[in-house]
């Protein structure tokens, strides 16, 4: 690496430095938590950071995927359906990811076709290298053009070895020689496993897994080892050993329960003391991690707790409702609880047992979905919610629901549906609007990201963000049906949030003296929670849950150590 003196963090401006994440011997490692924590670490050495992931399916976008596949997708402000990581990304760093965030194989395969198609390539044969490559590198640029940041955090998915991500790694080896190695850095996880019989950790995957990298043409920076515990300091020289690294530049990424702590521990093992003043030869203002301690600490203190159930149709893949959970549990730092999610099926709402666990739930909350499976469910947990005076979150299609359950059960309109499950309902009180109706396609093609929304005067979701305009993101086709609004208003249903038009209905409440908290949102407030900013609406739920717990006397006082929430 060149020698250049030391640069104090206001001096870089223009210069990006660049960090690639990789992966080695298993998937499932936590690569995103572990980016999304060394962004954090920067950012609390003063830095701007961005972070990127690059996904090697052929997918164009996660948008079409099942989230058994890839679990939730995440939507960002300006409109990707993207990555869960992006997620946690957002959450660590407080930054907003965008559409170039997220990259995947297929979205760089359509942009090279689709350039070849136009004649782009004047007659030259088009191949994985240069062009797929080109473009790789071109989206890591654009990252650092377009936001300006003093680091880059490249994440790429899958694991050293895989056929497919064979372009990606080839184009981040190629990297250091468009932009200067001295700007780069590489940083690899693998697993160090602990072998009961033999009482030990095992260090030969991860010498093979960085083996495997070097044949690639690329020698890792860093290596971040995932352990069950700490990484002896013989365990530690015996890797960098093998990876001709010093000593510290072995991470000893030890299991935690809960994921807001990795920072901590990254912070406690060096690494951004690492990155900066070893690595890129950089000066930085101490790190301030109080607010995280705070966060974390306050999580594993919390002795109270509310049981949320939570109906949904993938309930069996906690990661489908990832961004869901995380703005519970950040509101339930918020409030100094711990909230147990218990996860309902909605196909098996209606079984006694079921129900009963329903009845007895502190809140109930009906995430996004699509599709009519366990639809009548959902209903049916609706009503429960709004007879037995539970507070109740509806999301997108828990909007569907609340309004739906309410149009037949208190608007007298009998069979009332979305026109998603029943075409022919005799009250379509939600419909797909008329310029929805044409299209065929459908990757990309729903109402997707921020929008303004206007919460009117004297209801309760005004108070709850204490503003009149916020911003929040949408993923979804189908609306209020604006020709029985009129009815569902004057039967006691509150449009308390429209578009700034009002012709969207984007949140319905009941009034106070009719249910302590009811309220739907077409939006997802979820994707904007953060653990030290909870999201209102989910703030509030916890908050409306804790006090029907109180007066069921069902707050369950904490004796024994909290489980881990993950
Ligand atoms: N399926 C519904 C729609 O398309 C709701 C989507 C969602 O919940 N994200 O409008």
């Amino acid at each position: 690496m060149a020698q250049h003196p030391r640069r104090a963090a206001t001096s870089t401006a223009g210069e990006t430095r660049f960090i690639f994440i990789t992966g080695g011997v298993v998937s499932s490692l936590g690569k995103g938590i572990a980016a999304a924590s060394i962004g954090r670490l920067l950012v609390t050495r003063g830095f701007e950071v961005q972070l990127q992931k690059f996904d090697p399916y052929i997918n164009v976008d996660p948008g079409t995927m099942s989230p058994y596949q890839h679990g939730e997708v995440f939507v960002t402000e300006d409109g990707a359906e993207a990555d869960l990581d992006l997620g946690h990304y957002e959450r660590f760093t407080d930054a907003n990811t965008s559409r170039a965030s997220n990259v995947t194989a297929g979205g760089i395969y359509n942009t090279v076709i689709r350039r070849e198609r136009r004649g782009d390539y004047l007659g030259a044969t088009v191949q994985v290298v240069p062009h797929i490559t080109d473009e790789i590198k071109q989206r890591i640029r654009l990252m650092a053009e377009s936001s300006e940041v003093d680091f880059v955090i490249t994440e790429i998915g899958g694991t050293v070895g895989d056929i497919e991500s064979l372009p990606f790694l080839e184009a981040i080896r190629q990297f250091p020689v468009d932009v200067g190695r001295r700007c780069c850095m590489f940083i690899h996880l693998t697993l160090v496993p602990y072998i009961g019989h033999a009482g030990e950790l095992k260090t030969k995957p991860t010498q093979h897994s960085v083996n495997e990298l070097r044949r690639i043409g690329i020698a890792p920076d860093m290596v971040v080892c995932r352990s069950e515990s700490l990484l002896s300091g013989e365990i530690r020289r015996k890797i960098a050993l093998f990876a001709s690294l010093p000593v510290q530049a072995v991470v000893s990424a030890r299991d935690v329960p809960d994921i807001y702590q990795v920072p901590l521990v990254f912070r406690a093992e060096g690494v951004d003391d690492y990155i900066l003043h070893e690595h890129f030869e950089l000066e930085a203002k101490a790190p301030d991690l109080r607010c995280w301690e705070a966060i974390t600490g306050r999580a594993s203190e919390a002795r109270r707790s509310v049981r949320i159930a939570l109906v949904g149709k993938y309930v069996k893949l906690a990661d489908a409702y990832l961004s869901v959970v995380e703005a519970l549990r950040h509101a339930g730092v918020h409030h100094g609880c711990k909230v147990e999610v218990e996860w309902v099926d909605s196909e098996s709402v209606g079984e006694e047992d079921v129900d009963a666990m329903l009845t007895r739930a502190d809140g109930i909350l009906i995430p996004g979905g699509f599709g009519g499976r366990g639809f009548e469910g959902k209903i049916r947990a609706a009503q429960i919610a709004r007879e037995l005076r539970i507070p109740y979150l509806g999301i997108c299609l828990g909007m569907h629901v609340a309004v739906s359950e309410f149009a037949r059960h208190v608007a007298g309109m009998e069979g009332a549906n979305s026109t998603e499950m029943d075409p022919e309902t005799p009250f379509a009180v939600i419909d797909l609007l008329p310029e929805q109706k044409e299209i065929a396609d459908m990757g990309g093609t729903m109402r997707l990201g921020a929008d303004p929304v206007k919460l009117h005067d004297s209801t309760r979701v005004r108070e709850l963000y204490g503003e009149a305009v916020v911003y929040e993101r949408h993923r979804h086709r189908y609306e209020v049906n604006n020709h029985l609004r009129r009815r569902l208003e004057s039967a006691g249903l509150v449009c308390s949030g429209t578009s700034p038009d009002e012709r969207l209905v984007e949140v319905v409440e009941l009034r106070p003296d009719q249910h302590p908290f009811f309220l739907a949102s077409q939006y997802h407030p979820e994707f904007k929670s953060r653990p030290e900013r909870p999201a209102p609406l989910f703030r509030e739920l916890v908050g409306a849950a804790l006090a029907h717990a109180r007066t069921t006397e069902r707050t369950t006082e904490r004796t024994t150590e909290p489980a881990p929430s993950r």
